[in-house]
């Protein structure tokens, strides 16, 4: 089957077609690094995250460019606030960003870059915009003669020949000829950052950063380009129009736009108090693999109405994933095998792949998987599961998790890395009954840390081990005492007859 993706530019379904063999090139805007995203602009990024999974899937080689928008209004006057320059400012954005990344499983883009440092190429293709009568100078600041561009309108479908001077289409307070045009390149107001170049001192517009970086590594046509669809007009339009008007060639042939995300049925505002950070849902408890899940899990061309209900149901999603894949390869099943139930876990790798190809149908692949799990497990309650049949199901999983990456159980293991957990006090970890050499790692901790946030998962192998060994000696006294103290540090066990399985509240 062929990969269906939905383009923005032709309002049509259109079957994938790379322009170069199996090489993809990709272009996703990226944040402006002046604070924390918010789940809405994580649910873009992790469609951005399925696309490029799913295109690496099929087999094809990408080369995906990510900017970061480190100079705007909103960076100036923050970095002002906190008395830093820019690049300072900005880092420990960007820092946090890599890290929400990594929390979220989102893949590194082959290239991710800071605007900043394509200054020299943003004020090259200005000066080619103005020479080719595109854009005009006024006041230190150039601007994009939207006029002379024919094909102004085609990508968001806005009439604007009904636009009169005075009105206004986006923020920039500059003077200009014609309400529609916007701004390359903006003349510094006091105090401000500015860069000195040909075109005079100051410092890019928006647009044209997203422009330049996308041709730059990519090539001046390439094959994909995505954002949110509150990207489509003005700054997707936009970008067509310098890009285009400076080569004289289609800029990009598919453009992916995802859905607004929206906060119990409204939508997302500080003023509502329906705010949400990652970091907001972290702090609130919330693994990240529940908020991955639930991201994923709408098709991108759709709302996704965010909910607290929403991320239980996510979590017990993952745990019934993660159950199942344990069953498969800790139960012992009668030798031989059940090529029905082969093909059953084969049909619904199909099922999964199909619905991806449909201009990545998420809702529907989650689907096709429940539906293998259900029909599995009822066949190993039945006793018609055979000990051959596992690679076939395992298989299908693993290629599932390809592109969803929840079936690790890694939540905590990122959680500390990044922070989120803290160390245990020497006290609490006395109260937990520790192994030695969780104790020799406790140091000077936070006060009234759970213990579950030291424990790392060996720790809690071995002293499940050590219960399954007590309780096989029949000493059950010191086996339930195992059992309370990892309760305590937020570890629940559930034994059955494939052994003991452990996992954190
Ligand atoms: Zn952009």
């Amino acid at each position: 089957m062929a990969f269906l993706i939905h383009n923005t530019l032709s309002g049509q379904l259109e079957e994938f077609r790379p322009l170069h063999d199996n090489q993809v090139g990709m272009y996703t805007c990226g944040p402006t690094v002046y604070d924390y995203p918010h789940i809405g602009n994580y649910r873009t990024f992790v469609f951005q995250d399925i696309l490029r999974r799913w295109l690496n899937y099929r087999g094809y080689t990408l080369r995906h460019v990510m900017n970061l928008t480190d100079v705007d209004d909103n960076t100036i006057r923050n970095s002002k606030a906190a008395e830093l320059s820019l690049r300072d400012y900005t880092a420990k954005y960007i820092e946090a960003f890599q890290a929400d990344r990594e929390l979220l499983s989102l893949e590194d883009p082959e290239i991710m870059v800071r605007a900043t440092d394509s200054i020299d190429d943003m004020v090259k293709l200005i000066q080619t915009l103005v020479e080719k009568g595109y854009a005009y100078a006024s006041e230190g600041s150039v601007y994009f003669r939207v006029a002379a561009f024919k094909g102004y309108g085609q990508l968001s479908k806005i009439d604007l020949s009904g636009i009169r001077e005075g009105a206004r289409i986006d923020s920039d307070k500059y003077d200009k000829n014609d309400a529609r045009d916007f701004a390359l390149w903006k003349a510094p107001k006091e105090g401000e950052p500015f860069w000195e170049s040909p075109l005079g001192p100051g410092r890019p517009g928006w647009h044209i950063e997203c422009s330049v970086m996308s041709m730059k590594y990519l090539g001046e046509t390439f094959d994909i380009h995505s954002g949110g669809v509150d990207l489509i007009f003005p700054h997707h339009e936009n970008e067509i129009a310098q890009s285009e008007a400076a080569t004289g060639k289609l800029f990009v042939r598919y453009w992916l736009h995802a859905e607004h995300l929206i906060v119990n049925g409204e939508k997302m505002s500080k003023s509502l108090g329906n705010f949400y950070t990652l970091r907001d849902l972290l702090a609130q408890g919330y693994k990240p693999s529940a908020i991955r899940y639930l991201l994923a899990s709408v098709p991108y061309r759709r709302h996704l109405n965010f909910t607290f209900d929403g991320l239980h149901q996510a979590q017990q999603s993952i745990d019934r994933l993660r159950n199942f894949r344990f069953r498969l390869t800790q139960e012992s099943f009668p030798p031989d095998e059940n090529a029905a139930l082969q093909d059953r876990a084969r049909a619904a790798r199909r099922a999964f792949e199909d619905a991806m190809d449909d201009n990545l149908n998420t809702a529907e692949a989650l689907g096709a998987i429940f539906a293998m799990v259900r029909d599995a497990n009822t066949a190993m309650d039945r006793g018609e599961f055979r000990a051959n049949d596992r690679a076939a199901f395992l298989e299908t999983l693993e290629r599932w998790d390809r592109i969803f990456c929840v079936l690790e159980d890694n939540d905590h293991e990122k959680l500390a890395k990044f922070g989120f957990i803290k160390p245990l006090t020497v006290e609490a970890a006395d109260r937990i009954d520790l192994t030695d050499s969780a104790r020799a790692v406790v140091g000077n901790g936070h006060d009234g840390a759970a213990a579950t946030e030291l424990m790392t998962d060996e720790e809690i192998a071995r002293s499940v081990a050590q219960r399954d060994e007590m309780r096989r000696q029949g000493n059950f006294g010191r086996a339930d005492e195992i059992r309370r103290n990892l309760q305590k540090a937020g570890v629940i066990l559930e034994d059955s007859k494939l052994g003991t399985r452990w996992k954190r509240k």
